[in-house]
């Protein structure tokens, strides 16, 4: 770990084409859960191997275990149904889950199991993942609650018991996500109530990830997010997020992560971009709050294009590192 401008992804890799072959026969019927969960494994060791050889501070799991962020934990909670396939970015389409009686939590905890294989593999620290209630909100069809807040809130009930578990099993960075939080500004408010539920009582530091964003709807209301640490994408509209920070004083208990390059475009940043980038973000936050990361989890990538992509991170950060002198 350094003291300042550490670095990290924010969730998934792409995943190996033999874990996607496994899946598909598992649906079928041809394998075994057991068989199905050795290949996750097998391709968790390859994301931890490959941010370690580049150099990361703080490292993610892959998120090898699920496909999408909502679906992967609606499938298993009980309460929901699945939808038939709804297009979700691109030509990607996905069951999207369908509330159809009261929330509740799995017979075991979702994150927690994750978490603890990847940490067995590495001496640096790796983040727990959870969705946050918002967006497990915003990404279903909700066909049994009155109003959505009674939703929000039980989701957050839930949601809470897993990031506990993160937290009792030493898990030092508690990542809940919120990709869904800048589409309806009006709603910020829930989605802040719903994240103090989340996070009561964690000592772990909080993280949310918000991207999608309409930033300055939410902008600098967002900052009320009961979260350490915001995790925003930068790169995909040219580093214009930082415009909209400059505006208003950083404030000294929050820290940001600056997503630096595009998850969703083949190109691979050049380092100069991406270099200026961070260096115009640390005239609005200091070096010991800034984190760097790419914009998104890198599903959509292909392998070698997340590899350069972090490649270009990287030395991106160790050029900026000696320019300004930070350790
Ligand atoms: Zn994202």
């Amino acid at each position: 770990m350094h003291e300042t401008l550490n670095t990290t992804s924010v969730g998934s890799f792409p995943k190996p084409e033999r874990l996607l072959e496994a899946r598909r026969q598992r649906r079928q019927g041809r394998i075994s859960e057991e068989d199905l969960q050795a290949e996750e494994r097998l391709a968790t060791v390859d994301v931890i191997r490959l941010q370690e050889d580049l150099g990361l501070d703080i490292l993610v799991h892959g998120e090898m275990e699920r496909g999408d962020m909502v679906a992967y934990f609606a499938e298993r909670w009980t309460g929901f149904e699945e939808s038939l396939p709804v297009r979700s970015y691109g030509n990607r389409y996905y069951r999207k889950p369908i509330v159809v009686g009261p929330v509740g939590p799995a017979p075991e905890l979702l994150g927690v199991g994750a978490y603890r294989a990847a940490q067995a593999l590495t001496d640096r620290p790796v983040k727990g993942m959870l969705t946050g209630p918002y967006t497990c909100c915003d990404w279903s069809f909700n066909a049994h609650y009155a109003d959505r807040r009674a939703l929000v809130l039980d989701l957050a009930a839930i949601i809470h018991e897993e990031a506990k578990a993160l937290d009792e099993a030493g898990c030092q960075y508690i990542q809940i996500d919120e990709p869904a939080l800048s589409t309806r500004p009006d709603e910020l408010p829930l989605a802040i109530e719903a994240m103090e539920i989340v996070t009561a009582g964690i000592r772990a530091r909080t993280i949310s990830h918000i991207c999608y964003g309409d930033f300055d709807k939410i902008y600098p209301d967002l900052l009320q997010l009961p979260v350490r640490q915001l995790d925003l994408e930068a790169q995909n509209r040219g580093f214009e997020l930082l415009d909209l920070l400059a505006r208003h004083p950083w404030p000294a208990d929050k820290e940001l992560a600056l997503g630096v390059v595009d998850v969703h475009r083949h190109r691979i940043e050049t380092v100069e971009e991406v270099e200026r980038g961070i260096l115009q973000a640390l005239q609005i936050v200091p070096a010991e709050l800034l984190y760097i990361d790419p914009d998104c989890g890198m599903k959509t990538r292909t392998w070698e294009e997340a590899r350069q992509k972090l490649t270009v991170m990287m030395e991106a950060v160790a050029r900026v590192r000696e320019a300004v002198g930070l350790l």
